[in-house]
């Protein structure tokens, strides 16, 4: 059985999300907390979230996934952008627990030109800010392109960031398949020896979900554009043998390709054509 979904739109609420995934055949999805570039997030209600968790349990759901904004930047040279992620992602923390037991992911961060050694320290520390020993959410780094000064562009960095965190056992990593082959992870040719490297570096017990997208750009090209699955580089073969792979396919794959609704449902079904 496959676990997927597709990101969706917050903006009408939680019940509202689980119906569109559903919609689309969808038993997850991810959402972002607050609007993508930052700011304020909507009050929390109660009720939307009570009517959701009946809903993904009548429907089978498996464990969502929530975005974090991707502006946020926890190793800027500026203090105050610092404070702002880690009170953002402190806020976020809360609201995650009205959805106990469920992933947040964030965008590890740019050093611009500090350079990644403080970007790791940095990231580390906002973390052992945010993380309480009594939380039920998940705190996925995500794998990056490598696009200007990003942190987390290959497995060593995030395993550094991930050894610097006290309470390590509420961290994951989120693999996106876009990030990953432009950052220089060879998942067309080389699927197992990709896993291998992620496995001896960081550990594939530490890998909670798959973000599942083609790409638009060739081989190590660091750019992060996303492409409709099976009309990029990466094809549906490989992206076919991801949602296979023994030791991935018991986890929620999201899509976050460009595609409105109907495009995500399109997908949806061909991948799930594709499970062996
Ligand atoms: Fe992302
Ligand atoms: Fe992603
Ligand atoms: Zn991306």
């Amino acid at each position: 059985m496959l676990n997927i979904g597709s990101h969706l739109s917050s903006s009408k609420g939680f019940e509202h999300m689980g119906k569109e995934a559903l919609s689309i055949g969808a038993n997850t999805f991810q959402f972002f907390t607050r609007n993508p570039r930052g700011s304020k997030a909507k009050a929390i209600d109660e009720d939307d979230i009570h009517r959701f968790l009946k809903f993904a349990k009548e429907n089978q759901f498996t464990t969502i996934l929530a975005h974090a904004p991707y502006t946020l930047n926890p190793c800027s040279a500026k203090e105050s952008t610092r404070e702002f992620a880690q009170i953002t992602m402190e806020d976020d923390m809360k609201r995650m627990e009205y959805i106990p037991g469920n992933l947040y992911n964030f965008h590890p961060g740019s050093h611009v030109k500090q350079g990644s050694q403080i970007g790791i320290e940095m990231i580390a520390e906002t973390l052992n800010k945010i993380l309480k020993p009594e939380q039920t959410t998940t705190v996925l780094l995500e794998t990056m392109s490598g696009k200007g000064t990003e942190v987390g562009r290959n497995f060593e960095e995030l395993a550094a960031i991930l050894e610097r965190v006290e309470l390590s056992h509420h961290m994951g990593v989120c693999l996106d398949t876009c990030h990953i082959y432009d950052a220089g992870y060879d998942i067309v040719n080389d699927l197992d020896g990709v896993l291998e490297e992620f496995d001896s570096l960081i550990g594939l017990d530490k890998l909670k979900a798959i973000h599942l997208n083609d790409t638009k750009n060739p081989f190590k090209s660091h750019k992060d554009r996303h492409e409709k699955i099976g009309e990029g580089y990466l094809g549906l073969d490989a992206l076919v043998k991801v949602i296979n792979h023994p030791a991935l396919k018991n986890l929620p794959f999201f899509l976050e390709t460009p595609n409105e609704l109907d495009g995500y449902a399109k997908e949806i079904q061909l991948l799930k054509e594709h499970v062996q």
